[in-house]
């Protein structure tokens, strides 16, 4: 048989319950804060994702599916969300809106990585998109978002974790700096540092691997080296955190891997994910619009990675679902009384399920049961001929006979009035 792709999942019927919960937690939240859903195309032209997110990055360097179309354009299934979003912004110019424009999406993403617990090569983000505020409310803003999803959620363990990184030209002076330091360190940095250490230096800091963490245990602080305006802006965002209460941390070592960012950088981790501890991070990227081709335009936004996020729902918050109608006929006549019954439950909106391969009741009721069931309503051709049928009860046992004519409303009503009996975890 063809398998899967290694790294690329499918989600099963048993799982999708906790991802639409999760979906819809996110449109709900995003709802709440004024955000519209956008849904961009999952795949692109590469120079898109090349410009935006950056030549040196581990992205771009080796993590795009990159392929060539009948008609010889270089295309790129999309790793990541922010690009397409800003490329609709300008195209579409949304600029000209005298709404503020606040956008969310949701969807899969794509990345050749290694795969692991929390780590795909198809993945799924929820991610938002503020363009047009450079006031630092709206990365306020964002992050309280962020933290309402996540949190709103029970997600364990979770930390927020703040940085700056200064105004795009606080960055030359800081990477000279930063270059010194790790020159005078470079053996102790592993070869991919070693090599990107000339070309993106911050990117030093974010390496996860040990040696070159200890290594650079007292790099210079970008925080440090902010001019008054970056270190302004930081502040306020820090103090509107504070004041509507989202607790965070400072992480002086936060650069985050796309290079488009500038000032705010934030990340969301839980230690109950191990290794790929990061739950969700985004930042400020006031250059992005520009060098993409449109008017100058701040910008903020976050994604947010929902395989993580459903490993940790805890199991008391998954959602509920609703428990069907059982109709358990046989019998030639019972048969096409159970055919019409089941019909008709759906029709008055009441959830109807059967198995047209049992044939007897024992293999009826046994499915009944296997589907948790609320009730289980028994017709076969003894109970036509006197124009009856029952009506068993799944969790008590009891039975009831109701007359056949204006049996589907009589059950819709007792569904109903079951209220909370209906739905099941
Ligand atoms: P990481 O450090 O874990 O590689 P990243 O910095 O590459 O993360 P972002 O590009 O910021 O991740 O994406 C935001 C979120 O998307 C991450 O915090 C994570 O939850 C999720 N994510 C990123 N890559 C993957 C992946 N390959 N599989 C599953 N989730 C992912
Ligand atoms: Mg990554």
């Amino acid at each position: 048989m063809i398998r899967g792709i290694k790294g690329v999942k499918d989600i099963l019927p048993d799982e999708t319950a906790r991802w639409q919960f999760v979906e819809q937690h996110a449109r709900q939240t995003a709802g709440l804060y004024g955000y519209r859903e956008i849904r961009i195309p999952i795949f692109e032209m590469t120079d898109l994702f090349a410009r935006s997110i950056g030549a040196t990055t581990d992205i771009v360097e080796k993590e795009m599916y990159t392929f060539q179309d009948r008609d010889g354009a270089s295309l790129t299934l999309r790793p990541e969300g922010t690009a397409g979003a800003v490329r609709a912004y300008i195209e579409h110019n949304l600029a000209a809106d005298p709404l503020p424009q606040k956008l969310y999406y949701l969807g899969p993403m794509f990345r050749h990585e290694r795969p692991q617990a929390g780590r795909l090569r198809q993945f799924h983000q929820f991610g938002v998109e503020f363009f047009g505020t450079a006031d630092p409310r709206a990365d306020v803003e964002v992050i309280a978002l962020l933290w309402r999803f996540l949190s709103g959620l029970g997600l364990p363990d979770l930390a927020l974790e703040m940085n700056s990184l200064g105004l795009a030209e606080d960055r030359p002076a800081f990477k000279a700096v930063l270059l010194r330091f790790l020159k005078e360190r470079e053996s102790r940095l592993c070869s991919n540092c070693r090599r990107r250490m000339e070309t993106n230096p911050l990117r030093v800091l974010d390496c996860k691997v040990p040696e070159c963490r200890a290594a650079t245990e007292d790099a210079p602080r970008l925080t440090d080296h902010l001019s008054p305006e970056a270190r302004r802006h930081f502040d306020k965002v820090l103090g509107g955190l504070s004041l509507i209460g989202v607790p965070y941390r400072l992480n002086p070592r936060l650069v985050r891997g796309l290079d488009y960012y500038t000032l705010t950088a934030f990340e969301v981790t839980s230690s109950q994910l191990g290794a790929q501890n990061a739950v969700g991070a985004g930042g400020r990227y006031d250059g992005l619009v520009e060098a993409l081709g449109g008017p100058k335009t701040p910008a903020i936004g976050f994604a947010v990675g929902l395989e993580r996020v459903t490993l940790m729902l805890p199991q008391g918050n998954t959602p509920s679902v609703q428990r069907s109608v059982y109709v358990a006929a046989f019998g030639e006549r019972g048969s096409s009384a159970g055919l019409t019954l089941v019909e008709e439950l759906r029709a008055l909106g009441v959830s109807a399920n059967t198995d047209y391969r049992a044939t007897s009741l024992k293999a009826h009721l046994r499915q009944a049961d296997r589907l948790r069931s609320i009730y289980a309503v028994i017709v076969g051709d003894e109970e036509v001929s006197k124009d009856f049928l029952v009506v068993r009860d799944m969790d008590t046992k009891q039975q009831e006979n109701l007359p056949l004519k204006g049996a589907a409303q009589s059950i819709a009503l007792r569904y109903r009035s079951d209220g909370e009996r209906a739905f099941s975890r």
